[in-house]
C-alpha cells in the first residue's frame, strides 16, 4: 500500500478507535490472553500482555495497528514464547467465511489482479499480458452473507441441541465476508486439538457411511432406519430423507429397493446440506490468536462488529463506521459494490470523488489509491 493511503487508512481507523471505544473490549481474563497485531506493510507482534481496557485503547491510539488480535486461549505467562506460555483452557472458536461455500455469484464480485502486471480485471486471461495467474480478492454480496448467515444458524441449532450450549454464543461479523463464532464459559474449553477435531468433524457432518445408520451392505433389505424424533444427527437424516413420519414406510421401501451405493451417495449430498460448512482450521488450533470483536478489518475498512440479530444484520451498513467526507481517488475495480445503502462502481482506472467509507473500502481491497499509482498490497 502507498505511503498516502496508508495515512489516510490510518487516520480513519484512529477515528474510529477513539470514538468508538466502547464497541473495542478485551475478552474476560485479559490478563491471561496473548494479544497481537500488525501494522500497514509491516509483520506481526505477537506475545503481547494487555491488562485492562485501558492499555488496549493506548495500543490502537499509539500503534496504529491495522489489524488486531487476542487468543481464545487463557495462559499462564501469556507474554513468554509459545512453549513458556502454559496453556491452561480455551474458548471454542468457530469461522465460517462465505468464500468457502462457493456460490456461483463469487465470479460477479470477485476481483482478480495480475501478478506479472499488476494490472486489474475480473477476466480469466490479463488483457494487459495474458498471464492466467491472479491475486483474487472480492466484494461483499448480499446472496453470499446471506449463505453464510444459513451456515452460522445449522451451526448455532446444533451446539445448542447436541452438546447442550444453550447460552453465551456470541455471533460477530468478521469484517470481511464471514461471521466468527465464539462461545464463552462451555464446558469444551479443555478439549485440546485433536478433541476439537472431533468435535469439527461432528458438526461438519463428516466421514458419514450407511454403516452409521445400521444399514450394511450385506443385510441391506433388513435394515434399519433412525427415527425422525430422535436426537443428533440420526434425527436430522431421518427428517432430511423422509420430510415427515407418515413418508417412512414408503420412501425406506424406495431406498431400500434403490439399494446401497444409492443411500451412500444420498448420504453425501445430505452432508454438506446439513453438515456446517466451517474452517476447521480455526476451530482445531489452540493456539491461534483471533481477530479481535470491535476492531477494524484491513482487508476491508469495515469493524468486527457483534450481531445482536443475525437475521436482520446488514454488513454493508451496521460495520461501516468511516465518515462520509469527500475524497478523491484513483479507482480501478471492475465490479459494483454497496456500503451505507449507496451503490458504487464499477470504475475503469478513473478519478472519482467518493466518501471516504467507500474509497477505504476500495484501498483496503486493493483497488484504489490517493496517488496516480496503484501499488498491488501484499
Ligand atoms: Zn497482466
Ligand atoms: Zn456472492
Amino acid at each position: 500500500m502507498h505511503e498516502k493511503d496508508i495515512k489516510l487508512v490510518e487516520d480513519s481507523l484512529k477515528k474510529y478507535y477513539f470514538d468508538h471505544s466502547d464497541l473495542v473490549r478485551t475478552p474476560a481474563d485479559p490478563e491471561k490472553r496473548e494479544f497481537g497485531y500488525q501494522k500497514f506493510n509491516s509483520g506481526m507482534n505477537r506475545h503481547i500482555s494487555l491488562k485492562s481496557d485501558r492499555e488496549l485503547h493506548l495500543l490502537l491510539l499509539t500503534q496504529s495497528p491495522s489489524d488486531v488480535y487476542c487468543s481464545n486461549a487463557r495462559y499462564l505467562f501469556p507474554n513468554l514464547p509459545m512453549a513458556e506460555k502454559e496453556w491452561q483452557d480455551a474458548e471454542l472458536i468457530f469461522d465460517i467465511d462465505s468464500k468457502d461455500l462457493h456460490l456461483p455469484c463469487r465470479a460477479g464480485h470477485t476481483i482478480k489482479k495480475c501478478t506479472s502486471c499488476t494490472n486489474i480485471t475480473n477476466q480469466d486471461k490479463c488483457p494487459q499480458c495474458n498471464s492466467t495467474k491472479f491475486e483474487t480478492t472480492s466484494v461483499l454480496c448480499k446472496d453470499c452473507i446471506l449463505a453464510a448467515k444459513g451456515e452460522v444458524k445449522k451451526l448455532i441449532s446444533i451446539l445448542e441441541s447436541d452438546l447442550g450450549i444453550k447460552e453465551n454464543i456470541q455471533v460477530y461479523f468478521s469484517g470481511n465476508e464471514g461471521f466468527h463464532i465464539h462461545v464463552t464459559n462451555s464446558n469444551y474449553e479443555k478439549l485440546d486439538s485433536r478433541q476439537r477435531a472431533e468435535l469439527v468433524d461432528y458438526l461438519m457432518f463428516k466421514g458419514v457411511i450407511p454403516e452409521t445408520f445400521g444399514a450394511r451392505q450385506s443385510n441391506f433389505g433388513k435394515s434399519m432406519f433412525p427415527d425422525i424424533d430422535e436426537s443428533g444427527w440420526p434425527g436430522r437424516i431421518s427428517k432430511q430423507i423422509f420430510g415427515s413420519k407418515s413418508n417412512k414406510t414408503k420412501i425406506s421401501r424406495q431406498i431400500i429397493s434403490d439399494g446401497y451405493v444409492a443411500l451412500k451417495k444420498k448420504l453425501e449430498e445430505i452432508q454438506s446440506q446439513l453438515g456446517v460448512q466451517l474452517d476447521p482450521n480455526v476451530t482445531i488450533d489452540v493456539h491461534r490468536i483471533f481477530r479481535l470483536g470491535g476492531t477494524i478489518n484491513s482487508k476491508s475498512g469495515l469493524a468486527k462488529t457483534l450481531c445482536k440479530d443475525l437475521s436482520r444484520f446488514n454488513p454493508a451498513s451496521d460495520s461501516c463506521f468511516i465518515d462520509d467526507d469527500e475524497v478523491t481517488v484513483l479507482a480501478d475495480c471492475p465490479v459494483e459494490f454497496k456500503l451505507k445503502n449507496k451503490k458504487f462502481g464499477p470504475y475503469k482506472k478513473e478519478r472519482v470523488s467518493i466518501p471516504k467509507y467507500a474509497a477505504i473500502y476500495m484501498i483496503c481491497k486493493g483497488c484504489a489509491s490517493l496517488t496516480e499509482f496503484i501499488t498491488p498490497r501484499h
